[in-house]
């Protein structure tokens, strides 16, 4: 072996790198969970493009990379964190993303991982069980919900469907109805499907941001008459800029009515089924013929891994193959360990074991924490916003996102939008605390999705005097 290449595979220099690393990691997260650490070193995009284009790690150790890339990037164990739904990786998974990396195993066929092959039936039984799922429920997982919800979406084509679409194309114009509110990795689904816009169903929101569902047996009927024959209704649990749950049981009987098929992007929020307290917002969901959960967002694994359930096994087959049917039922219950026939990646990441470490090492309980912790966090956050006069909630808060903007009644919409806009620029250059912003009926909010069960009372305070300081110091610089 050439010595270069004998370098690069020396146990003993991962060994020495892999401890320095553990130090610097366990060292960062305490930084982190303490808020000793800004939660993010903001700079410009061409700034940080300069930054990596000349660096030079020269005589340095590994771990110097590291530490580097580490103050450069957001840190989402810190409790001021409360942007995106990113969860703060379980530590024990994030080890597991490291066996993961190391073992490599391609997944795609049985004895290409096998452990990893049988732990994933392992989960998914585990929460198919959990959603009250029946016993010929399956499923896998896949790499995001942007992933999950276009294979749910070619398999509900496909089952749908009278025709062999995957042998002949699209013969007919379809549609699919969903909120229009939902996340647009489903509209995104869609117009890879070839839908287009016109098989894009949009149903309006009401006061609530939920889907307006009475509306469901209109806009079908009018689908319909415009030759579009509707296959399926997407359900959101809950939607992404909102945080608010779809009445997923009337959706249920809709679909049922019409035979058509009921898919729920539970991508957020499909984890408050471990959850006693929430799972209430889940009625109807055991109804669905395909589920999406991601463990990255409310199941605490490293990003990233999802959970794509089907009520019916076979629809979990069918979804790449037009005989595959066919191929079930004479080879049966074999074919479940060879994944990649059932998911669009071939070589796909040893996803199970991030969330099957949590499961073993700390107990089923923490998913049920973890999810009603921050969920009843939101509910804290809007008690914080009506005790102060210059906020306004948008809405009473189902989940850990909420959403609220800055008001000033002397201000128009135009007026108060810009400064809503200006304030969480602020915040996001201050780099104090991280949120987003998102726009609600042409107005702008802030979006908080609280991620960090660290986060507390105090901590929703100090975001709120840090929103009204910038305000006061911008109205000061303005006279
Ligand atoms: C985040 C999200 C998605 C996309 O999932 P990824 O794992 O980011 O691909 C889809 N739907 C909803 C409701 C989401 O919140």
């Amino acid at each position: 072996m050439e010595d270069k290449l004998r370098e690069v595979y020396n146990p003993d220099n991962f060994k020495k790198a892999g401890y320095e690393l553990i130090d610097l990691i366990s060292g960062y997260l305490k930084n982190a969970e303490q808020g000793d650490i800004p939660v993010n070193n903001f700079e410009e995009p061409e700034k940080q493009l300069e930054f990596w284009k000349n660096y030079e790690l020269g005589n340095n150790p590994p771990v110097k990379l590291f530490k580097d890339i580490i103050d450069r990037s957001i840190h989402v164990h810190h409790p001021k964190y409360m942007g995106h739904q990113i969860s703060p990786a379980a530590p024990i998974s994030a080890l597991s993303s490291l066996v993961s990396s190391i073992l490599n195993n391609g997944m795609a066929v049985y004895e290409m991982g096998s452990a990893a092959t049988a732990i994933e039936k392992v989960v998914i039984e585990k929460i198919t069980q959990k959603i009250g799922y029946g016993n010929n429920a399956d499923g896998f997982l896949t790499s995001g919900g942007t992933i999950g919800n276009l294979t749910a979406l070619l398999a509900a084509r496909q089952a749908v469907s009278d025709t062999d679409i995957w042998e002949n194309g699209i013969e007919e114009n379809l549609g699919v109805m969903v909120s229009e509110e939902a996340h647009y990795s489903v509209d995104r689904a869609l117009r890879i499907m070839g839908f287009g816009t016109k098989g894009i169903i949009k149903i309006p929101v009401g006061e609530q941001f939920t889907m307006k569902t009475d509306l469901l047996n209109d806009y079908y009927q009018e689908a319909e008459q415009n030759g579009i024959r509707v296959i399926a209704v997407v359900g959101s649990a809950p939607s992404t800029s909102t945080g608010m749950y779809d009445d997923l049981e009337s959706i249920a009987e809709f679909c049922t009515a019409k035979k058509i098929w009921f898919h729920v992007d539970g991508a957020h929020g499909g984890a408050a089924i471990f959850s006693s307290k929430y799972k209430h917002l889940l009625v109807g969901v055991e109804h669905a013929d395909s589920i999406v959960i991601d463990g990255h967002k409310m199941l605490m694994t490293p990003s990233i891994m999802t959970f794509l359930l089907f009520k019916e096994k076979n629809n979990s087959y069918s979804t790449f193959s037009q005989k595959a049917k066919y191929l079930l039922g004479k080879t049966g219950e074999e074919e479940w360990y060879n994944y990649a026939s059932r998911t669009i990646e071939c070589t796909k990441l040893m996803m199970s074991i991030k969330f099957y470490s949590i499961l073993q090492c700390h107990g089923e309980e923490v998913f049920g924490q973890f999810v009603t912790h921050l969920y009843d966090l939101g509910k804290v956050l809007a008690n914080c916003l009506k005790q102060r006069d210059c906020f306004q909630l948008a809405l009473e808060p189902h989940s850990n996102i909420v959403c609220f903007r800055y008001m000033d009644t002397n201000l128009s919409a135009q007026e108060l939008n810009e400064l809503n806009s200006y304030i969480r620029n602020e915040v996001l250059k201050r780099g104090n605390f991280y949120i987003v912003q998102t726009n609600l009926n042409d107005l702008v909010y802030f979006r908080v999705t609280l991620m960090n069960p660290g986060t507390n009372s105090e901590i929703l305070e100090e975001l709120l005097d840090d929103i009204e300081e910038i305000r006061e110091s911008r109205r000061i610089a303005k006279n």
